[in-house]
């Protein structure tokens, strides 16, 4: 049997494919790694997969047996012949040469529950680095009705997006994922697992979409506005950040509704809680 090391060079000689580093294609070649990914992401029977960035399909075949149906978005259309190649005797396979932001995924997992009885939508992949928070964003924002997350992202990302918000790492992005799911770190993952090897070290985040978000929110934009205003503000307090932005009309109404909260005036953005950022949202409002 040859290794997934060998494989990727046969395919890679056989479509003369040379990575294509602005659309962020960096192959995994390490066994263990996509076991890891795979076990991650207990995938059962009745599942529909949708896998983001199949690249050369090296995941998509471990995918394919244990989903129900695995839906592969790929942009690139030099993948496409590879793909409909390697994978045209599996009935559970569909491929679609789209822009995985520009895709109505609400609409495709509507179809896809209407006509295949499927129980449970996971998202697997080994995403494109220059496009992980717009893609994470996307998945959770859109509010779709997905079981989990499981992402090979960059490790650093990773950090911030499983920290829990008031500790160490904190950043807007924190506050959101935490919102919409409970998020866990898998594995790291050294360079050497790819080719080309990224310039950085990656990390498997597995994120389990919460039934009911964590926190009780009158306007959650309105909350979310609010935190990406207190950290583009970072190194200030937190009552600065949000006078500076006009979220507090001035900083005699900023000093009330903390007061009103309990919480030092002189408190830093990534210090609270985001149960503390929901009540000063809904508190917020009374004063406006
Ligand atoms: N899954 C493969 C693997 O693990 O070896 C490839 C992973 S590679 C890190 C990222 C893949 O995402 C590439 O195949 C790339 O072409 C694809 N990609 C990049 N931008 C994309 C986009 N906007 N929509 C869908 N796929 C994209």
């Amino acid at each position: 049997m040859s290794t997934i090391l060998e494989e990727t060079k046969f395919i890679m000689n056989k479509y003369h494919i040379k990575a294509n580093k602005s659309l962020g294609q960096n192959f995994l070649v390490c066994e263990e790694v996509v076991q890891a990914i795979v076990e991650s992401s207990q995938i059962e029977k009745e599942d529909l997969v949708i896998e983001i960035g199949p690249g050369l399909g090296t995941l998509t075949k471990y995918l394919l047996e244990k989903a129900k149906k695995v839906i592969a978005i790929e942009l690139d259309k030099k993948m496409m012949t590879i793909l409909e190649d390697r994978f045209s005797l599996y009935k559970n396979f569909e491929l679609l040469n789209q822009d995985i932001l520009k895709v109505d995924l609400y609409d495709l997992i509507k179809r896809e529950k209407e006509n295949n009885n499927i129980k449970e939508v996971k998202i697997v992949a080994n995403l494109p680095y220059y496009i992980t928070t717009p893609i994470i964003m996307k998945l959770l924002e859109e509010e779709l009705p997905l079981k989990s997350i499981t992402v090979m992202i960059q490790k650093e990302v990773a950090d911030r997006l499983i920290a829990i918000p008031g500790e160490k790492e904190t950043g807007a992005i924190t506050y959101s994922v935490y919102y919409y799911a409970q998020a866990q770190g898998m594995i790291e993952v050294p360079n050497h697992s790819f080719i080309p090897e990224p310039e950085v070290t990656s990390k498997v985040i597995k994120l389990d979409i919460r039934k009911e978000p964590i926190v009780k929110v009158q306007q959650k934009e309105i909350m979310f506005r609010i935190i990406k205003c207190a950290f583009t503000q970072r190194r200030k307090t937190l009552l600065n950040a949000l006078v500076n932005t006009n979220i507090f009309a001035n900083k005699e109404q900023g000093i009330q509704i903390l007061q009103k909260l309990g919480l030092d005036i002189n408190i830093r953005p990534e210090k609270l809680s985001l149960e503390d950022y929901a009540n000063i949202t809904n508190i917020y409002a009374d004063f406006t």
